[in-house]
């Protein structure tokens, strides 16, 4: 049997960073496979919905590279692929459990089961609707078949519940966690559908997963005590189950909790794939999306060959759902800017200028061959695409302030005297890296001063502080002309 997946989402909000991990996991199973990647939307609760969620998911994923092979816009034969077009598919499922016993109807008010609750807070109690309690309510079980089938035509508010088993100890075995052992005891007979018509998550989602013929359902570590239910639910209607898979929590990154949209905002990091209602996503802050894909897939999984750069081909071969670690995986955006930097590295330069261009305006009008030359020299530092024009910016512009702390600390008295008799001397050199290095070292050594004395007040002139390539590869970059032109207006403005 073929593998298929698929990533499940509510369309309450944006897709957050731990819901585009989940869709990766799957993802790289399906592919690395030769299955399928079906992307599922759960809007059967409607008070949750959230206008433009689903477009926005569909964005992200695409965005990502990981596009669904089966989807709302892009069906297959399983469709459709929006529980809220599925409503037709439950009520028959839900009305087997009934006729086998399995499920009932319960006709208890609101007010009624909030009686019960606070009868139970009397005493520091809780109440829950299950196999102890469920002969005290007013439901199908306690009421006599002529009262259920009045209720029922008349068109009583119901919902019906999953007939929970007393005292059964289930051991269910999870991808990542082996065997998952609870006694059912402890499980509340879980609504499975309302009398509106709606099911409820756990009803559709086992119902859709069943249908879908799903293999492997990966998902957060949240739906784990979801899991129970999920399983029983296939054994009432005598379904094979399909593997479980609960991946484990991101963390905080002091590791202390689940990962927050605060925490991103306090940390000045993204915890959106894209720009969500003003806030911005990691594309708009100038990750790309296979570092974030690498960053993500070893969030909570491991290679076994200890190869961390991956791209998208290498992580599908490597992937594999016995790396997958228990334990939450730390959240750390310094990790991240490391993995974006190094796939920046391995980028084509042309395919990388691109990148580096687009929002960038003013470097559109610079020439395509002096754009490569000023990114090979800074290729190995970038972190982000833009931080060619806004790190190295000194490239296409002459610097117009000049760094306090490096003028204070290396533009002494003798400076500008230095800089003019080296000016001299190098006007008549070819202007190439090697010249200009053995013009400069002849120059310090007939001197008799240290090189950086000369090298050190180059570089503020020239890009404004200390940063940059080697002052021989910027000084054959900018051309003979620039450089004269930069040093002179350094003399004129820096005094010391
Ligand atoms: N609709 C659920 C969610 O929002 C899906 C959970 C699952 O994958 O079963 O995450």
């Amino acid at each position: 049997m073929s593998v298929r997946v698929r990533f499940a989402p509510s369309p309450t909000g944006p897709l957050h960073i731990g819901g585009l991990r989940t869709a990766l996991y799957n993802y790289l199973l399906a592919k690395q496979k030769g299955g399928a990647f079906v992307l599922r939307i759960e809007d059967t609760d409607q008070n949750r919905y959230v206008e433009g969620a689903e477009e926005y998911i569909q964005q992200a994923l695409a965005w990502a590279g990981i596009p669904p092979d089966e989807s709302p816009t892009h069906p297959g034969k399983f469709g459709p692929y929006r529980q809220s077009e599925r409503l037709s598919v439950y009520g028959k499922y839900v009305n087997q459990l009934i006729e086998q016993g399995k499920a009932y109807y319960a006709f208890d008010s609101a007010e009624d089961l909030e009686k019960e609750r606070q009868k139970a807070a009397e005493t520091n109690a809780h109440f829950s609707y299950d196999c102890q309690t469920r002969m005290t309510m007013r439901n199908s079980l306690t009421l006599d078949s002529e009262t259920v089938a009045k209720l029922l035509e008349e068109g009583a508010s119901y919902v019906v519940r999953f007939k929970m088993e007393a005292d059964r100890t289930l051991t269910i075995h999870d991808e990542v966690r082996q065997n998952v052992t609870v006694n059912t005891n402890t499980l509340d007979d879980k609504v499975l559908f309302k009398s509106d018509g709606m099911p409820t998550y756990h009803l559709a989602n086992v119902v859709d997963d069943h249908l879908m013929e799903i293999t492997d359902v990966i998902r957060g570590e949240e739906w784990l005590p979801s899991l129970p239910l999920h399983f029983l639910l296939y054994e009432a209607f005598g379904w094979n189950p399909p593997k479980f898979a609960h991946l484990p929590l991101i963390l905080k990154p002091n590791g202390k909790g689940k990962l927050s949209k605060r925490d991103g905002e306090a940390g000045g990091f993204p915890v959106y794939p894209l720009e969500w209602s003003g806030i911005k996503g990691f594309k708009e802050d100038g990750y790309l999306p296979v570092p974030l894909l690498n960053f993500l897939a070893l969030l909570g999984w491991s290679n076994k060959s200890d190869e961390e750069v991956l791209d998208l081909q290498e992580m599908i071969k490597a992937f594999s759902m016995d790396g997958i670690q228990k334990a939450g995986a730390r959240f750390d955006v310094e990790k991240l800017r490391w993995f974006n930097q190094q796939h920046l590295q391995k980028m084509n330069d042309e395919a990388l200028l691109k990148e580096c261009v687009s929002g960038a305006p003013e470097l559109q009008e610079v020439s395509k061959e002096h754009l490569i030359k000023a990114l090979v020299l800074v290729k190995e530092r970038l972190i982000f695409p833009a931080d060619l024009n806004t790190e190295h910016g000194y490239f296409f512009s002459a610097p117009t302030a000049y760094d306090e702390k490096a003028v204070g600390k290396q533009w002494k008295e003798e400076t500008p005297s230095l800089l003019e008799s080296f000016m001299a001397l190098a006007q008549s050199t070819s202007f190439e890296e090697s010249a200009l290095e053995e013009c400069l070292k002849g120059f310090v050594g007939s001197k008799e001063i240290g090189l950086g004395k000369v090298m050190a007040p180059l570089r503020i002139a020239l890009v404004g502080s200390l940063k940059g390539p080697s002052v021989y590869s910027l000084m054959a970059f900018l051309g003979k002309e620039e450089v004269v032109q930069r040093i002179n207006r350094a003399l004129s403005q820096i005094k010391s």
